[in-house]
């Protein structure tokens, strides 16, 4: 991009959809979808870093974090290991807004006013899940892509970005009920879209505009929240179903989402390869009914494990996501009494061994993982709670904690799970909640500890808030929040194997909602070597491992590994060019 100081427009107005036109919404079969096909040219994503071509609809880029002169990343594959491109069908969308986000983020607000934003909220994303491709419609479009044919008129060109004004210390966390609605209307905006729409559009976020710049691999993760947000079960959202009452809506089926994603990989060769979601109640909930219907029954379900094991071993995703907040710790559950769960638990009918059958169904899952030399990303911050329960001593707890990094020691020390690959997402989280240094020091011990734990520098809005100027650089705020990950958690001997430990994320499409989302790349990249020195291998390979080289090891992507021979069998049978795969076999520093 020749200006690096790109002027923004500004304004509140939401961004023109990027989606479809209202043509696309209703019930629509194949053939009717496709009828809006024109004969344009497909545009050439085949570039070993296509998110530069794109870059020209970016709202914000901060450009001049990386210039010409930082060689240091030219030519390196980063690896973004934790993004999101499930659109509004995929999650419980309504109950995630309102039960999990608005509380989350919207923390200065007045409780009035954060009923305001709530009810605006809701009344928002009801009409906007009306117009959310729906799992058929995505499939439709998906399959004539990969059989050739250009992208739907509709769809077709660079995705438009959502764009916010520009001003000081503007963040989806500010008291005033406008930004908030802003930034949650922006979310939803992405929320609403095709999710190989929204790949391209995460894709764009994370350019460099530089030459062999940017980001060569995604890994999208899912994320399983129907049964402790929504009712769970069996039946499935479709186009047809919404009527008035859009929080009834469910969430696809984690099966359909697998299926989307793949076919997303296949078109986006070597960019991109997913997390699948795990929901330990969802597995309890199959096993139970595949019980009760018995075996050679046409009624059995394909459990949530036997999803992740068709994922993982044949379908070219990489790991698995899991959300502790929701509600369940991640080993331990059949200590804790049933009214440490949703309410929702009681009318079913495996209420009163919950906690255990939850422990057997995560266990299986890590025995599953170990075995296969599979990451698992866990929600590793006090947020995103699903709610809060009230304890023996008459304390309200909130599910929050349930993601504490302490929980997860359970899990380590169990036989042969010591070697378990584990990502601690948003390393403690990014707002200083007082639990914080707490939470950090146990995840670095647990480094010390154990030889795959890994934490995800993911969502950090103090790295944008006061990122640029216009007249220089001020990263006042993201030298703040890397200053004491220096100072405490890589000091010592400890920190240079920590160091190899740390992973880039986004976070994105979550971190669309922050008022300077597509800076996050060059001022985390730029600000990570500037203030991360003096431990490990300096400061450029620290640098280069954090954005690289750490994710290429807990990934498994290097020639040879158990992921790498996965992955390069799903690319033969699918007749796709393994050539990217070689990227990261340089990679190690
Ligand atoms: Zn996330």
């Amino acid at each position: 991009m020749s200006a690096d100081f790109e002027e923004l427009s500004v304004g509140f107005e939401p961004r023109p959809r990027m989606n479809a036109d209202n043509s696309l919404s209703g019930l629509l079969d194949r053939r009717a979808l496709l009828g809006g096909l024109t004969a344009m040219a497909g545009a050439g994503l085949a570039a070993a870093f296509p998110g530069s071509a794109l870059a020209a609809g970016d709202p914000n880029a901060c450009r001049s974090m990386i210039g010409p002169k930082d060689t240091w990343i030219r030519g390196l594959p980063v690896i973004d290991a934790h993004c999101h491109i499930f659109n509004a069908r995929d999650i419980p969308a309504i109950h995630f807004i309102t039960k999990v986000f608005v509380p989350q983020y919207a923390v200065n607000l007045s409780a009035a006013n954060k009923r305001r934003l709530a009810s605006e909220i809701s009344d928002f994303a009801s009409q906007a899940l009306g117009r959310t491709p729906s799992f058929e419609q995505e499939r439709a479009v998906l399959e004539a892509r990969l059989a050739g044919e250009p992208e739907l008129a509709a769809l077709a060109g660079s995705p438009a970005l959502p764009k916010f004004a520009r001003g000081s210390d503007r963040s989806s966390f500010g008291a005033d009920v406008a930004d908030n609605i802003t930034a949650v209307r922006n979310l939803i905006a992405i929320l609403t879209g095709f999710r190989h729409k929204n790949f391209e559009a995460l894709s764009a976020t994370n350019a460099l505009s530089r030459p062999d710049t940017g980001v060569a691999l995604f890994t999208p993760a899912m994320v399983d929240m129907d049964f402790w947000l929504g009712a769970g079960g069996e039946s499935e959202s479709s186009v047809g179903d919404l009527g008035t009452d859009a929080s009834s809506l469910r969430q696809n089926a984690p099966a359909r989402q697998v299926e989307l994603m793949e076919m997303i990989q296949r078109l986006y060769p070597g960019r991109c390869h997913g997390f699948v979601s795990f929901c330990p109640w969802r597995q309890v909930d199959d096993l139970h009914h595949n019980a009760t219907v018995g075996e050679g029954s046409g009624r059995r379900r394909q459990t949530a494990l036997e999803t992740v094991q068709d994922a993982i071993l044949n379908r070219g995703f990489l790991g698995v996501k899991l959300y502790p907040p929701m509600g369940f710790a991640p080993l331990g559950n059949a200590a804790l009494p049933p009214g440490a769960f949703p309410d929702a638990l009681a009318d079913t009918p495996y209420a009163r061994d919950f906690g255990t059958l939850l422990d057997e169904a995560l266990l299986g899952l890590y025995r599953f993982c170990v075995t296969n030399d599979v990451p698992v990303m866990a929600h590793g911050a006090p947020s995103n709670g699903a709610g809060a329960f009230t304890n023996s001593a008459g304390r309200k707890m909130d599910y929050a904690l349930r993601a504490h990094p302490e929980g997860w020691r359970k899990v380590l020390e169990q036989p042969g799970l010591s070697a378990l690959k584990l990502n601690f997402a948003h390393f403690g989280g990014s707002r200083d909640t007082g639990e914080r240094p707490e939470w950090r020091a146990t995840i670095g011990a647990m480094m010390d500890a154990y030889p795959n734990i890994y934490t995800d520098l993911s969502h950090y809005p103090e790295m944008l808030m006061d990122s640029y100027t216009g007249t220089g650089q001020r990263c006042s705020a993201a030298a703040r929040a890397l200053d004491p990950i220096r100072k405490e958690f890589l000091k010592s001997e400890a920190g240079v194997k920590r160091a190899r430990r740390m992973l880039y994320g986004s976070d994105w499409s979550m971190l669309s909602k922050e008022f300077y989302y597509a800076d996050y790349l060059p001022v985390v990249a730029h600000m990570y070597r500037r203030k991360i020195y003096g431990v490990g291998q300096g400061a450029e390979k620290n640098a280069q491992a954090f954005l690289s080289y750490n994710a290429a090891e807990f990934l498994g992507l290097r020639a040879g590994e158990k992921a790498r021979t996965r992955l390069e069998a799903w690319y033969a049978r699918h007749g796709l060019d393994p050539a990217p795969l070689r990227r990261f076999d340089a990679v190690g520093g």
